[in-house]
């Protein structure tokens, strides 16, 4: 076993996790074609810290392809009542990730 990281060094790796996926954003807004790159340093500072993307942040990539998912340009967006679900799918490879609602809170 791995001796985990200080929780302060998970703390700042989890605010530039945010900080990179605001990058991509701003990125795919610009069209820089940079937001897979960002998307790319962001999961590695997770797995390397070992922290989870943050909740809202879950979406906003394909954990396929590891492209950058914006609704309605990359990635399409639906809810399924019945399964209590938002699923969502990446244009870029087809891969469909279903995010639950209504389970915690
Ligand atoms: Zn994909």
């Amino acid at each position: 076993m791995r001796r985990t990281k200080p929780a302060w060094q998970k703390e700042l790796a989890l605010e530039r996790v945010k900080k990179l996926f605001e990058l991509a954003a701003e990125a795919h807004r610009e069209k820089t074609g940079m937001e897979g790159r960002y998307v790319e340093l962001a999961r590695d500072i997770a797995m390397h810290y070992r922290v989870s993307v943050p909740k809202g942040l879950r979406a906003k990539f394909c954990r396929k392809c590891g492209s950058y998912l914006s609704a309605g340009s990359t990635s399409a967006v639906r809810t399924s009542a019945a399964k209590k679900a938002v699923i969502i799918t990446c244009k870029k490879c087809g891969n469909i990730m279903r995010f639950p609602y209504g389970k915690r809170n």
